[in-house]
C-alpha cells in the first residue's frame, strides 16, 4: 500500500507563493488520485509490497505492458509528488548551507548559476514534466527535465531525485496563467533546503 505523505502545512501557507486552491487541487485530486492508480496497478501486478524507489527504477520486470505503463505514470506521479510537497515550507526559501551548498558551488558556479540553470530546464521542458536536482551514492550533484511523470530513478544510472519541481500547468495554471518562468521562480522562494539537505544526505549514506 502506497501512501500519499501527511502535508505538513495548510493548503494556503505558501501563499502568495504558491495559491491554497492550486495546493488543495495538487494534493487532493492529483496526487491522490495518482497514488491510488499507483496502488490498483501494484496489486494487479503483484508488486504492491515493493519500494517505490526499486519499482520506479526496474519497470522492465514488469512484463504487462498496460501495467507497465500505468506504474511509470501513476508510480512516477506518486514518487514525484511526495518529493515535491515534502520539499516545500512556508518558511522555505534562501539557500542551503554546509555540504549541499558546497556542492551545488562546486557543480554549477554559484548559488544563483545553479538556480538559472535548473530554472532553464525546467522553464523548457516541452508539454509536461518536471525539472530535477538529483544525487548519487558518491553525492555527485546534476541536473535533468524530464516529461510527463518520468523521473530520474527510471534511467538506471543511480541517481536519485532530491529536488523536482512539478511544472505540469496543474501546478500552477490557475494562479500563473502560461507565465510557467514566473511559477518556477516563486517556487524558489518555498524551497525547503533543509529537506533537500536530508535527501541529499539519506542518497549518499545509501
Ligand atoms: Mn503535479
Amino acid at each position: 500500500m502506497f501512501n500519499q505523505i501527511q502535508l505538513p502545512y495548510a493548503y494556503d501557507a505558501l501563499e502568495p507563493h504558491i495559491d491554497a486552491l492550486t495546493m488543495e487541487t495538487h494534493y487532493s485530486k492529483h496526487h491522490a488520485a495518482y497514488t491510488k492508480n499507483l496502488n490498483d496497478a501494484a496489486q494487479k501486478a503483484g508488486v504492491a509490497d515493493k519500494e517505490i524507489t526499486f519499482l520506479l527504477s526496474s519497470l522492465d520486470n514488469i512484463s504487462d505492458e498496460a501495467l507497465r505503463k500505468a506504474i511509470r505514470n501513476n508510480g512516477g506521479g506518486f514518487y514525484n509528488h511526495n518529493l515535491y510537497f515534502s520539499t516545500m515550507s512556508p518558511d522555505g526559501g534562501g539557500q542551503p548551507v554546509g555540504l549541499l551548498k558546497d556542492e551545488l558551488e562546486k557543480s554549477f558556479g554559484s548559488f544563483p548559476d545553479f538556480q538559472n540553470q535548473l530554472s532553464g530546464l525546467a522553464a523548457g521542458q516541452f508539454g509536461s514534466g518536471w525539472g530535477w536536482l538529483s544525487t548519487n551514492r558518491d553525492g555527485k550533484l546534476i541536473l535533468s527535465a524530464s516529461a510527463n511523470q518520468d523521473n530520474p530513478l527510471m534511467e538506471g544510472n543511480g541517481f536519485v531525485p532530491i529536488l523536482g519541481i512539478d511544472v505540469w500547468e496543474h501546478a500552477y495554471y490557475l494562479k500563473y496563467k502560461n507565465l510557467r518562468a514566473d511559477y518556477i521562480k516563486a517556487f524558489f522562494n518555498v524551497i525547503d533546503w533543509k529537506a533537500v539537505a536530508s535527501n541529499y544526505e539519506s542518497v549518499m549514506k545509501g
